[in-house]
C-alpha cells in the first residue's frame, strides 16, 4: 500500500491512512509512503538557499513546525534528530556554496525519512530504513535500483514482520548505494519504490493511494469531466505514463509487469474500486482508454538510416519517441528539452537533424486500436482537425498522437475529450 504526499499531509489524513491500513490488515500489507505534501520541494529550496549564501532558516523552521504539528507526539524525538541532522547537511551545503546531486539527494531524503517515521508511529508498526533495503547505483537524483541486491534485502527485512502479523512501514523514493550513500529514484519515485517492493515479495497487488478515484480519461485539472477507467493493461498504462499522464508513474510498471503483480490506483479520501492495471478484461468492448498530454515537446525531423535512428530512439526512450517514419526520414518527438544537445549529437553522427518549435503532444491510447480497425478509423476521424498520426506501435501500446501548438493544447484536449468520451462524467470507462 503506497500513500502519496497528499494522503499524508495532515494529522487528519494520517489518521485516515491508519484506518485504511488497519482495514486491510488480514491481507498482510506493507506500507510505502511519500514525503508529506510539498516537503521535497521545500527541502530542495532550503538547500538552494543555503548554497546561495542565504539563510535556509525560515524554510527549515517552517518544515520542522509543520511536521511537529501533524505528527503524533511519540514521533517528536525522532523528528528532532532528523531535523538536527538536516541542519548539519544544510551547513555543509552553505560551506561548499553549491548543491551537488549527492547533497541534493541527502537533503531530499529527509522528506520520506520523517514521513515514514511518523506513519510507523501512528500505526504502531515497525519502521524499515529504506536506505538499507533499496540499493541503487550512484546516479544521484535519478538512481536506478540494483535489483539483485534490493530484492533479497526487501524479503529479509519484510517477510519476518509480515509472517508475525506486523505491518512494516518504509519511505519510498529514497535508497542508498551499496556503500551506504543516500540516493533517490527521481521525481515521483515513491510509486516506483512501491512496485519494487510488491514485486520482490510477490504481493497480490500494489495499491497506489492518491487524491483521485483512479486513472482518469484525462488530467482532471484540465478536463474536470474526466471519467474513471476501470481496467488498463500494463502496456496501456505504460504508454499513458510515457505520453505525459501524471498517474501512473512509468517507473512502477516495469517491476509490476515483470512480476505480474497488478497495480490498483485508489482514492484515500473515499474508498471505491479504483483502477486496476494488469491483465485486461477480454470481455470488455473495444474503446479508447484515456487521453494524455505532454507539453514542452520538440519535433525533430531526421534524415538518415532508419535502423540507426531507431537505435537512438531506443537509447533515449521515453524522452525520444518516433511519431512516423518513411523511407529515410523519421519524425521524432523529444519531451526533454534539456537532453536535446546530447540527442542531437547522437543523431548528427549519421543523419541530418531539424528541430521544430515547442508543441504539445496529445495521445489517445488503447490496445484495441490494433485489434479493431473500426476503432482506429473512428479515433482518427475524431482527431482529424489536428492532423492525427496513427501509431500502431507507441512505446508499448498502440496510440493516436496529435501535435498541437502549446497555446492551444488545453482547448484541444477538452474538445477531443468531449468527442471521445461523450457519456456522463460519473460513468466509468470499462
Ligand atoms: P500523489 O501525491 O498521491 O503521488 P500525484 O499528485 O503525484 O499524487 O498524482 C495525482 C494527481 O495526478 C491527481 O491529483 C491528478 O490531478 C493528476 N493527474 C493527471 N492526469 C491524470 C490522469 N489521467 N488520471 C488521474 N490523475 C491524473
Ligand atoms: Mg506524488
Amino acid at each position: 500500500m503506497k500513500f502519496g504526499g497528499s494522503s499524508v499531509d495532515t494529522a487528519e489524513s494520517i489518521g485516515r491512512v491508519v484506518g485504511i491500513v488497519r482495514g486491510q490488515r488480514d491481507r498482510q500489507p506493507v506500507v510505502v509512503v511519500s514525503a508529506m505534501a510539498k516537503t521535497t520541494r521545500k527541502l530542495l529550496e532550503a538547500a538552494d538557499a543555503a548554497a546561495a549564501g542565504l539563510d535556509p532558516g525560515p524554510g527549515f523552521e517552517e518544515l520542522r513546525e509543520y511536521h511537529r504539528r501533524e505528527a503524533p507526539s511519540g514521533a517528536h524525538g525522532v523528528l528532532e534528530s532528523y531535523f538536527s541532522e538536516l541542519r548539519g547537511v544544510l551547513a555543509q551545503i552553505a560551506a561548499e556554496g553549491r548543491v551537488t546531486p549527492r547533497l541534493a539527494d541527502h537533503v531530499a531524503s529527509f522528506g520520506e525519512l520523517v514521513s515514514s517515521a511518523i506513519l510507523s508511529q501512528a500505526l504502531g508498526s515497525p519502521w524499515i530504513d529504506c536506505r538499507q533495503v533499496m540499493i541503487t547505483d550512484d546516479d544521484f537524483t535519478r538512481a536506478k535500483p540494483v535489483y539483485e541486491e534490493t530484492e533479497p534485502r526487501l524479503r529479509d527485512a519484510l517477510l519476518p514482520h509480515i509472517e508475525e502479523g506486523r505491518v512494516p512501514v518504509l519511505g519510498g523514493y529514497v535508497g542508498a548505494t551499496i556503500d551506504g550513500v543516500t540516493t533517490t529514484l527521481g521525481k515521483e519515485g515513491s510509486d516506483f519504490s512501491a512496485a519494487i517492493v510488491g514485486a520482490a515479495i510477490g504481493a497480490d497487488e500494489v495499491q497506489i493511494w492518491t487524491d483521485v478515484d483512479g486513472i482518469l480519461t484525462a488530467d482532471p485539472r484540465i478536463v474536470p469531466t474526466a471519467r474513471r477507467i476501470r481496467t488498463l493493461s500494463f502496456d496501456e498504462a505504460l504508454e499513458l505514463a510515457c505520453s505525459g499522464a501524471k498517474k501512473p508513474h512509468y517507473g512502477t510498471l516495469g517491476p509490476a509487469s515483470r512480476a505480474d503483480v497488478p497495480i490498483r490506483i485508489l482514492n484515500s479520501l473515499h474508498q471505491a474500486e479504483g483502477t486496476l492495471i494488469g491483465r485486461r478484461d477480454p470481455a470488455a468492448a473495444p474503446g479508447i482508454k484515456s487521453i494524455a498530454c505532454r507539453p514542452g515537446v520538440h519535433q525533430l525531423t531526421v534524415q538518415g538510416d532508419l535502423e540507426r535512428i531507431w537505435e537512438v530512439c531506443e537509447r533515449f526512450r521515453p524522452a525520444l519517441l518516433t511519431l512516423s517514419t518513411e523511407e529515410d526520414r523519421a519524425e521524432l518527438s523529444l519531451d526533454r528539452p534539456d537532453r536535446l544537445p546530447e540527442i542531437r549529437k547522437a543523431l548528427e553522427r549519421f543523419a541530418r537533424v531539424e528541430v521544430g518549435p515547442g508543441r504539445t503532444v496529445i495521445t489517445l491510447v488503447s490496445e484495441d486500436l490494433a485489434a479493431s480497425p473500426g476503432l482506429a478509423e473512428m479515433a482518427l476521424e475524431m482527431a482529424r482537425a489536428w492532423e492525427p498520426r496513427l501509431l500502431l506501435r507507441g512505446v508499448s501500446a498502440p496510440c493516436v498522437r496529435c501535435l498541437v501548438d502549446e497555446r492551444e493544447a488545453e482547448s484541444v484536449l477538452a474538445e477531443l475529450h468531449e468527442r471521445v468520451f461523450p457519456g456522463p462524467p460519473g460513468e466509468p470507462i470499462p
